[in-house]
């Protein structure tokens, strides 16, 4: 029988170097690759950036990121100035897909607080000029036309 035991180690590999931490068995991503998060998108990272500026950046990025050089700062790139971490081109729009629709999710949240809360306070009063809202009946009418728009309601 043969001895050939194959250790179990993080594949999580950078600038071609595999992190080689002793993994368990059926795991292949050491505690603190499986918990490495993309620097770019957030998503689970499988590898680490292997731009080389002074050293290795080593940085966690995904499948779907790369890095690149921040062409807006005018420096250029030397060492790891503008070095920065973004989507690849064909996934750019996926990315900002999912940014937008977490970031509209956490709008409607907080809108859904605001209508709850004037909700509760908004009233109108009657005069000979006929209905008039108060200030929290106005803002109520605002907020929900917004989560209205927003497809939310
Ligand atoms: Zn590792
Ligand atoms: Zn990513
Ligand atoms: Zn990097």
């Amino acid at each position: 029988m043969s001895d050939a035991i194959v250790k179990d180690q993080c594949k999580f590999s950078t600038y071609g170097y595999a992190c080689g931490k002793p993994v368990e068995h059926g795991r292949y991503l050491c505690e603190e690759h499986a918990a490495a998060k993309c620097s770019s998108c957030g998503k689970p990272a499988t590898h680490g950036c292997g731009f080389c500026g002074q050293f290795v950046c080593g940085a966690p990025l995904c499948d779907e990121c790369t890095y690149g050089t921040d062409e807006s700062k005018s420096s250029g790139a030397w060492g790891f100035m503008n070095h920065i971490h973004v989507s690849k081109p064909e996934f750019a729009d996926k990315h900002a897909n999912v940014r937008l629709k977490s970031q509209v999710a956490t709008l409607r949240e907080a809108l859904d607080e605001c209508e709850a809360y004037f909700d509760n306070r908004a009233d109108a009063d009657c005069d000979q000029d006929g209905y008039i809202p108060n200030e929290e009946m106005k803002l109520l009418t605002l907020v929900r036309d917004a989560l209205r728009k927003a497809g939310a309601k």
